[in-house]
């Protein structure tokens, strides 16, 4: 019954460091968010200890009564929140929810068709590496040249040339809302599978502040860690009966075994959290932050730098900004950033002359500040800040002041405080 800090210093100590570095540096990785503390403490609860293999009702275990509950809490509120019929919670991972969803409806050497991953998809989307590219057939389609939304022509002809048994859309990198009413007509058209992978914009669907594909799509997946902002697990929803089935069995007992019960009891309690007005509320504050950050690094002192932003803007909680035209590279810009304490990473943009590891894009999201409370004018603070920084590298005093400012918004909306 040793505290960890005196059981094992060394894990201790690191996770200190981290809540540190979470505190005084500002978080603008997409992705990435706070959970309340409500939902840390479910998840470093009891629930650990329990095995539970099987569903609600149906377990193979002795002793889940309480677990049950848990359960059940999470499958009515996430089903609740996003009008779906029914609901997975088990899957460990985006990655794991969107595994058995592929499990489940395809075999071996069918063809999925997906956003290819230089351009925004994600790894199972059908990556070369990933077991998505794998173990399937995987097409990739693209954003255009132009403006660099997606190609819904592309995906069209690609589908009626491949008839791939499952298209999917969603996104990590693409800062636009989807047109889901197209995609499904797409699918009806060569009798594909429609899944959407809202993991990225599922806190903005929450909340009502973003079209909902459930209606539209045969499967949905997500994760709960991104704008949902709870653990990080990933979700499974279905309005088809028929399939809903066919995806319990392929989490249980086709991939996993027995669900993170402490984890599911974190997102039982991040899905009462966003059904509420004060959720809503900071997703409109997280969008409304994108715009502004959009619009910053769409300034004339930014341009002349030679950078851009993918799409002209955003509708969604991040902004891709585009340094193809710039001497500055992806590494560089995420380093510069990361010296003044703001978090964020480099990602490739479509086109992208660079190589991956160094890329010509940033991924910036205002997810995690809006989280710890930022509104209009700290997102246009700390806009102001990054277009600074990337329009030429600092001198020593410039960087100074902008690190400054970045310790001065930090330090106006504590995190965690009392952790
Ligand atoms: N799907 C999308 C669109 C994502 O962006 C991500 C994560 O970045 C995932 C799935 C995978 O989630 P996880 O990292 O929980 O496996």
């Amino acid at each position: 019954d040793r505290p960890l800090a005196d059981l094992d210093p060394a894990v201790y100590d690191a996770i200190r460091a981290e809540l540190t570095r979470q505190q005084e540096t500002l978080e603008m990785i997409a992705s990435e968010n706070f959970a309340p503390r409500a939902v840390m403490e479910a998840q470093g609860s009891v629930l650990t200890n329990k095995y539970a293999e099987g569903y609600p009702g149906r377990r193979y275990y002795g002793g889940c009564e309480h677990v049950d509950v848990v359960e059940r809490l999470a499958i009515d509120r996430v089903r609740a929140l996003f009008g779906a019929e029914h609901a997975n919670v088990q899957p460990h991972s985006g990655a794991q929810a969107n595994a058995a969803v592929m499990f489940a409806l395809l075999e071996p050497d069918d063809t999925i068709l997906g956003l290819d991953l230089a351009h925004g998809g994600h790894l199972t989307h059908g990556m070369r590496l990933n077991y998505s590219g794998r173990l399937y057939r995987a097409v990739g389609y693209h954003v255009r040249k132009d403006d660099f939304r997606i190609d819904m022509e592309e995906v069209e002809r690609l589908a009626l040339e491949h008839r791939p048994k499952l298209i999917v859309a969603g996104w990590s990198a693409y800062p636009l809302q989807l047109d889901f009413a197209e995609f499904r007509r797409i699918a009806d058209l060569v009798g594909a599978y429609l899944m959407v992978d809202m993991a990225h914009f599922a806190g903005l669907v929450a909340a009502g502040e973003h079209p909902n594909p459930v209606p539209f799509a045969d499967v949905v997946t997500t994760t709960t860690h991104k704008t949902l902002g709870g653990p990080r697990g990933g979700v499974i929803l279905t309005n088809r009966a028929d399939l809903a089935k066919r995806f319990n069995s392929a989490v249980f007992p086709g991939l996993q075994g027995g669900p993170l019960e402490h984890v599911i009891a974190g997102k039982a309690v991040a899905f009462g959290v966003a059904a509420s007005e004060e959720f809503r509320d900071r997703q409109r504050r997280t969008v409304r932050g994108a715009q502004a950050l959009a619009a910053r690094l769409a300034r004339e002192d930014v341009r002349d730098a030679g950078i851009s932003v993918l799409t002209g803007g955003t509708q969604v909680h991040l902004v891709v900004a585009d340094l193809r035209g710039s001497e500055l590279d992806g590494r560089q810009a995420e380093d510069r950033l990361h010296s003044i304490g703001i978090t964020v990473n480099r990602n490739a943009v479509p086109f992208d002359p660079r190589p991956p590891m160094v890329s010509s894009g940033l991924r910036i999201g205002t997810s995690a500040l809006a989280t710890r409370g930022f509104g209009d004018a700290e997102f246009a603070e700390v806009a102001d800040v990054i277009a600074r920084a990337l329009i030429a590298e600092p001198t020593a005093s410039a960087a100074a002041d902008l690190r400054g400012r970045v310790a001065a918004l930090a330090g106006r909306f504590p995190l965690y405080p009392g952790l």
